[in-house]
């Protein structure tokens, strides 16, 4: 069995007047993502993550913000590209652990929502998507409240779609 690891890591600006979205999930907030996309700093690490895995990229090479195709995306379309590249390249998602990096709103109630909504994206239970929230204590932009930070690691295995690639 070949297995693979792959880490995505993103950040965004928050500003008013934008929603604030997670994992496709509109959070209720004050700040939301300033973004050329909806600015989901979740999908894009997660997107990036998966990408990496499998040394195939990232997610600017494969939508990139020039191209106003992306303008306004949902960013489960960036996912689900990157999961099609890894399932063709012969390989599936085992579990993902994410990390999101926000002074506030507080997370925990949004928690298993946005666990749900990442494994009914890429396909996989429940049980194997972790998310975590952390806040930066007031230091650095995430802390001051002028930014948003994510961080996914995913690991993959060869199949069940590697018989089609052999
Ligand atoms: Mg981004």
């Amino acid at each position: 069995m070949s297995y693979r690891i792959g880490l995505g890591w993103d950040s965004h600006r928050l500003v008013p007047g934008r929603p604030l979205v997670l994992a496709g999930l509109n959070i209720p907030s004050e700040l939301g993502e300033l973004g050329h996309s909806d600015g989901d700093v979740l999908f894009h690490a997660l997107t990036d993550a998966i990408l990496g895995s499998i040394a195939a990229g990232d997610i600017g090479m494969h939508f990139p913000p020039s191209d106003p195709k992306w303008k306004d995306a949902a960013s489960a379309l960036f996912v689900k590209k990157a999961l099609d590249i890894l399932e063709s390249s012969g390989f599936s998602i085992v579990n993902i652990d994410a990390t999101i990096i926000l002074e506030k709103p507080k997370l925990r109630d949004f928690i298993d929502s946005i666990r749900a909504a990442i494994a009914s994206v890429v396909k996989i239970p429940i049980t194997e998507v972790s998310v975590k929230a952390k806040t930066k204590e007031g230091m650095d932009a995430a802390g001051r409240l002028e930014a948003i930070e994510a961080q996914v690691a995913v690991l993959v295995k060869a199949g069940p779609f590697a018989s089609q690639n052999a």
